[in-house]
């Protein structure tokens, strides 16, 4: 079998902190080219726009689409109209809805969409998820905390409309956690912190719940300063599980249970050659629902602008 033969869009951050060296180690993948407007690597065709990639690069079977979600479902829907078969980074995109035809266009055209949910596959999340599969589950709390300054510099995308400001790498934490509980769980109040100068919160409070009444409780928060946490505290009956730096390390009454090397990015693209291999799609909506609930639940604050 021929290598997928793919192109990375949009050459920012994650492009270079992870797409680039999990292409290369995936069997199956080969990076064949960028369009970035800025960026580019040597020695790799270069297109300063998908569309100049789709109608001048050379030969490609996939694009892998690092851009902010703002403008990844129009550079979707070419790239699917071009015959190629699509990865998304998350979140999928900016409403949910906007997903539904290009589920539809990947069907008709047998190609690939894949909406990728990088923190699923950190090491711990399936041990998790295996450990809360046989017990009663009382609480669950989440805490995902981060220095906005730190991990996301100069991104001006993540504070305009569809940027999800704190959601963004609060959706994380709601992928890792509509994978490891057993029943769905919906969001029933929130509290959204907006900067006076930005269209996006920079810190969250949510409470969730599931049809048995579990109480599930979320706080993101952009301004932390200090020790940075991405962590999911779960109460059962039989001890207090937590799955700690975005689901990497799993504890158990304050055991470690689980502690493994990150591989997320390398099973992303082992997924995408394995999907693309039928043309089958995999988007699952479920952690874009909860944060576009929060925001239509949401009771929203004030607070000081946002300075760089
Ligand atoms: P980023 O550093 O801002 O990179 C995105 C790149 O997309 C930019 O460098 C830019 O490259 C291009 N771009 C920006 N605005 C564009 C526009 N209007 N039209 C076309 N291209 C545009 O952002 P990032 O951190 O890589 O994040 C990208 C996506 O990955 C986000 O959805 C984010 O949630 C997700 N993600 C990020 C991380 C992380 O740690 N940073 C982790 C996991 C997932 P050019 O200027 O060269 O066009």
């Amino acid at each position: 079998m021929t290598d997928l033969r793919i192109a990375i869009v949009g050459f920012g951050k994650i492009a270079r902190d992870q797409h680039l060296s999990a292409i290369a180690a995936t069997p199956g993948a080969t990076l064949a080219a960028v369009a970035s407007r800025n960026a580019s690597l040597p020695d790799l065709p270069h297109f300063a726009t998908i569309e100049e990639l789709l109608e001048q690069g050379p030969p490609i079977d996939a694009v892998s689409l690092c851009t902010p979600p703002q403008v990844r479902r129009a550079q979707a829907a070419a790239a699917l109209a071009a015959g190629k078969h699509v990865m998304l980074e998350k979140p999928p995109g900016t409403s949910v809805a906007e997903l539904d035809p290009l589920i539809a266009m990947a069907a008709d055209a047998k190609r690939t969409l894949f909406a990728t949910w990088h923190s699923r596959h950190a090491p711990a999340v399936e041990p998790a998820r295996a450990w809360l599969a046989t017990r009663r589950i009382k609480s669950v709390h989440i805490n995902w905390k981060e220095d906005v300054r730190i991990w996301h510099p100069g991104q001006a995308w993540i504070w305009e409309p569809g940027g999800l400001g704190v959601f963004d790498p609060g959706v994380n934490a709601l992928s890792i956690l509509t994978r490891i509980l057993p029943r769905p769980v919906f969001v029933t109040a929130a509290e959204l912190a907006f900067p006076s100068n930005c269209q996006a919160p920079i810190a969250a409070n949510l409470t969730l719940t599931d049809l048995a009444g579990l109480p599930v409780t979320a706080e993101f928060d952009f301004r932390q300063i200090g020790p940075q946490s991405w962590d999911i505290l779960v109460e059962a009956d039989q001890g207090q599980m937590t799955l700690s730096r975005g689901g990497r390390i799993m504890a158990v009454d304050g055991k470690v249970v689980a502690d493994a090397p990150d591989e997320e990015y390398r099973e992303l693209y082992h997924r995408f050659v394995e999907l693309a291999a039928t043309g089958a799609s995999d988007v699952d909506l479920a952690p874009l629902r909860l944060v576009a609930d929060a925001f239509l639940l949401g009771r929203r604050t004030l607070v000081e602008p946002f300075v760089v």
